[in-house]
């Protein structure tokens, strides 16, 4: 795509954005989780004002209806300046957005939505210590009692849900049937009596997720969303933003991040290292070829063409590119890049290459494992023989 003249202004507009307000010192290594909280919240809000926060969403909404094109630019820009990703919010601004713009009724959709442009964060309470990859094995319960349905269980591994206000939860309300067809989609507010969250000290330092624990948590009906039973679809709706639409901007970022590999080349002064030179032109390569992928996702969403296994692809090969983007930049660091950065919250270009590296296999997991997203492509995309029932847990 080439820009057009709109889409020049439009380029040089976020660029004088991003050089007059865009926060610094966030890569310090000294700030506290705190720290982190603040500048989350500051730059979201200010990104909320200027229009660049949620190009994806309506055009009713503030900075929304923008063409796929005017998003790539807006991504493009974020990504390719010293400017930190939207790690507390991205649940909220996609997944949320995703599952309420899609599945939601009107009255849910108007109370949610515009809270989320207020800096209102939401969660997700999918994963069971027994449920993960088999997501319809939860087991979490919810009873319903008149207007309320009264939860008890456990969530694991939610991202960021010790500072969450709400949580996009799923629930078992049937054990009757097929898995799927027992489970039901709710909203909950974390401040509701019986909910506790603990979060996860990771091994590099931080607690980028945490458990939620459900003890009679009293959650009003209107709170659910779509039909008693009917949530295993709605999930996928929450599931598909998070392997596809997420993705778009994270591969743009990894594409803005190979600069930091390409000076680490020059300081290291193998300009003329064609072995070097090989293993960069692959990875220049590589995430070219995501990113081209993350757009096709997207124009196809854009005109209403959904294939199964799609996300999927999109998913993995970005996971692949993150490992071999972190890999090259370890090994161009060398013995000073051991040290781990303490607090990085799963993200890329942390400056930090060890930090990098390490989060890079999280995305081996995170949004769907590469094997089971591989599973889908096979057996849903090219209609390849099932995987033999004995394998599966
Ligand atoms: C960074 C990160 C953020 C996350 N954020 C959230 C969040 O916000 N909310 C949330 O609900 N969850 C979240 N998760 C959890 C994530 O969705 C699960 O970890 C994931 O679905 C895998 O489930 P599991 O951990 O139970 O592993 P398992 O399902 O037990 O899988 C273990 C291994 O077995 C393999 N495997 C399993 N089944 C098959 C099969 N049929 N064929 C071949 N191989 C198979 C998997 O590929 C994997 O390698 C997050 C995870 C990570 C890493």
């Amino acid at each position: 795509m080439t820009d057009t003249p709109d889409l020049d202004a439009l380029r040089s507009e976020v660029r004088a954005f991003l050089a007059a307000e865009a926060p610094t010192g966030w890569r310090d290594a000294s700030r506290t989780q705190d720290d982190f909280v603040r500048t989350q919240r500051g730059w979201f809000a200010k990104l909320v004002q200027a229009g660049y926060a949620v190009p994806h969403w309506p055009a009713t909404f503030p900075g929304g209806g923008r063409s796929l094109a005017e998003q790539k630019v807006i991504y493009e820009e974020l990504a390719g300046a010293d400017c930190p990703r939207l790690l507390l919010s991205f649940v909220s601004t996609y997944h949320a957005f995703a599952t309420l713009h899609e599945c939601a009724s009107v009255e849910q959709q108007q109370r949610y939505l515009p809270r989320i442009l207020e800096g209102e964060t939401w969660c997700q309470g999918f994963s069971e210590p027994g449920a993960g990859s088999d997501l319809a094995a939860i087991k979490t319960r919810a009873e319903r009692k008149g207007e309320v349905y009264v939860v008890n269980g456990q969530k694991v591994w939610s991202t960021m849900a010790q500072f969450a206000d709400k949580c996009l939860l799923l629930v078992r309300t049937s054990a009757d049937g097929p898995k799927q067809a027992g489970i039901t989609y709710l909203l909950m507010d974390m401040k509701t009596p019986g909910v506790s969250v603990r979060p996860i000290h990771q091994i590099q330092g931080d607690e980028e997720f945490a458990e939620i624990f459900l003890d009679n948590v009293e959650i009003p009906v209107s709170e659910r969303v779509g039909e008693e039973g009917k949530g295993w679809a709605v999930a996928q709706a929450t599931l598909a933003s998070e392997r596809g639409l997420t993705l778009m901007e994270l591969s743009y970022r990894m594409r803005g991040a190979l600069s930091r590999v390409a000076a680490l080349i020059r300081e290291n002064g193998r300009q003329d290292d064609r072995g070097c030179l090989r293993d960069f032109g692959e990875l220049v390569t590589q995430v070219d070829a995501v990113c081209a992928v993350a757009d096709q996702f997207l124009d196809n969403r854009i005109n209403g063409i959904e294939r199964i296994g799609d996300a999927s692809i999109v998913k993995n090969s970005y996971s692949r590119a993150l490992r071999a983007y972190a890999r090259l930049g370890l090994r161009l660091g060398g013995m000073a890049e051991q040290y781990i950065a303490p607090i990085t919250f799963g993200d890329l270009n942390t400056g930090n290459w060890m930090a990098d590296f390490m989060n890079s296999y999280a995305w081996t997991i995170a949004g769907g494992s590469e094997e089971v997203q591989r599973n889908i492509i096979a057996e849903r995309m090219l209609d390849m023989p099932r995987e033999p029932k004995a394998w599966v847990a």
